[in-house]
């Protein structure tokens, strides 16, 4: 029961550290995970973010080049007209009102031109241009000088005529080529540029109108709403004037069908007050492929976490089963060696070291079993210490035991490997000699009585003198049983005895 034990609690140990290593794995590759993508997300945000504005901050300067461009043109344009109307130097002044009119009421562009001529002696307005408001010249004198963006001027007498291009006439033109090129501009990830023109900066139902969509070009020209919302439940026109209005610029995201498609997705967008012509211009990109790209990499990095995860259990298990294995191996070799120790004890006399009589039986029979099978030359010898009772007696137990032991260490000395020498009982003693000629018994019991009698023993400073009688015989051929050579050593060991012990006889 203790000694299954241990396997039990290493694989529940095993169990726990395997959990925790999992654990802190799993843990940490969240957490890494996470750091990445928010990482990553950030950044492909803000190159988005970075493009958007790039984009629609260089529009911008597009447009005031464009402006630029067109108003030195017609100012250009302008002079010349006003060049033209010098040289008229030599007809009259009703010729020259004439020729002023036909000028500009004759022109193939008539919205190109807006021009008054007024009589400054009489105040008279000679010619207006037809969508010039104003009740009196002056009036309409100063309305002109208010529109225009180039500005021509001629007198001839008490005419004077003031002419050019108004602002809204080159605003319109550069505003329609910018529109054109907006449509016609392609860009990257379903991108493109939007305007929308605020009427009323304080929002609501026709706040603006919607100028450039290349995406919903069927919705050009219609209004807008701040309330309008998207399927998110965000309100991205209220957001992006609110953003604006404050900042001049504003970045926001919110839900708009993509290009050329009918999903809904999320769109950040960057937006641009453009305020000389109320123009809100705008860019989106959608970034559900932030998205994609996110899942995937989640994808891979949980399958590389299980990969990982399943390596690192595999080596556990690897570790665990060695360790098992060891366990098992090493206590094998310990049961081993204790079963010898134990083996060991129970076979040797405590007092003698000579073999135990339980374990001395066995090896009779199995030697006895032998020189059947193979008859060879085994000697048996029966020994018993002379008049032992009367040691005991006169010089006390403890000193019996030391005789015990000292005559077995005298005989263990002369006996080989391969004999055996059994405590029969008592000071009774067997020996088996596998390999003992039988003409030599006699001569070894004989150097076993003076090896014997050699022993120093002492009791209370007088010497102690010890002799043994001795019985000896072979396994003989017919001996039915080890136990036949016994009985014929007890007798010959009886012999010796009756003939005054310290003897050595042979049957
Ligand atoms: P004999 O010469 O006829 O053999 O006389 P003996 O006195 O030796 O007689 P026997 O062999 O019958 O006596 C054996 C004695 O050995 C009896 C017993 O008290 C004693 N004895 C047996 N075992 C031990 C032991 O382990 N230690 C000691 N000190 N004495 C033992
Ligand atoms: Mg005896």
């Amino acid at each position: 029961m203790l000694k299954n034990k241990y396997p039990l609690i290493m694989v529940l140990a095993s169990m726990v550290i395997a959990a925790s290593v999992m654990f802190v794995h799993l843990y940490s590759h969240e957490k890494t995970k996470e750091i990445y993508l928010g990482e990553t997300e950030k950044v492909i945000l803000m190159l988005k973010k970075d493009f958007l504005s790039d984009t629609v901050n260089n529009l911008i300067m597009e447009i005031d080049s464009l402006r630029e461009e067109k108003e030195a043109a017609y100012q250009l344009n302008t002079d010349a007209r006003q060049r033209r109307f010098v040289e008229e130097y030599y007809v009259s002044e009703e010729e020259f009102a004439a020729f002023y009119e036909t000028r500009f009421r004759g022109d193939q562009n008539q919205d190109l031109w807006t021009a008054v001529l007024i009589n400054e002696d009489t105040n008279e307005l000679l010619y207006a241009s037809d969508h010039l408001k104003g009740d009196t010249p002056i009036q309409v004198v100063k309305e002109l000088e208010e529109t225009l963006l180039s500005k021509g001027e001629v007198r001839k007498g008490s005419l004077r005529g003031i002419f050019g291009v108004s602002k809204t006439y080159v605003e319109n033109q550069v505003k329609e080529e910018v529109a054109a090129s907006i449509r016609n501009r392609r860009f990257s990830n379903d991108s493109y540029i939007w305007v929308n023109e605020v009427l009323n900066y304080e929002g609501g139902d026709r706040y603006a109108i919607r100028r450039v969509h290349p995406n919903l070009p069927e919705t050009e020209g219609t209004y807008l709403s701040t309330h309008a919302e998207d399927l998110a439940g965000n309100r991205p026109y209220e957001e992006e004037l609110q953003g604006v209005k404050e900042n001049g610029e504003h970045f926001f995201s919110y839900y708009f069908k993509k290009l050329n498609s009918d999903d809904i997705a999320e769109k950040i967008t960057y937006a641009k007050l453009y305020p000389d012509f109320d123009w809100i211009i705008a860019m989106g990109v959608h970034v559900d492929e932030v998205h994609a790209y996110t899942e995937k990499v989640t994808g891979d990095i949980e399958g590389l976490t299980s990969e990982s995860a399943f390596q690192i259990l595999a080596i556990l298990l690897v570790i665990l089963l060695s360790g098992l294995f060891f366990i098992q191996v090493l206590g094998k070799a310990r049961m081993i060696e204790n079963q010898r120790t134990l083996l060991n004890e129970v076979s040797r006399d405590v007092l003698t070291g000579a073999e135990t009589r339980r374990r001395g039986t066995k090896n009779l029979e199995k030697l006895f079993q032998e020189h059947k099978r193979s008859p060879g030359s085994t000697a048996v010898m029966m020994v018993d210490i002379d008049r032992f009772k009367n040691i005991n007696d006169t010089y006390g137990h403890d000193v019996g035991d030391e005789v015990l032991k000292k005559v077995t260490m005298a005989i263990h000395h002369m006996i080989r490997n391969t004999d055996h020498l059994i405590r029969w009982g008592g000071d009774e003693f067997v020996g088996v000699f596998p390999g003992m000629k039988e003409e030599y018994l006699r001569e070894f019991g004989e150097k076993i009585s003076v090896e014997v009698e050699k022993l120093h023993i002492e009791s209370a400073g007088k010497p102690l003198k010890v002799t043994l009688s001795m019985g000896f015989t072979m396994f003989r051929a017919m001996d039915g049983s080890y136990e036949d050579a016994l009985k014929r050593a007890d007798l010959a060991l009886y012999e010796s005895k009756n003939l005054g012990r310290n003897q050595v006889s042979v049957l």
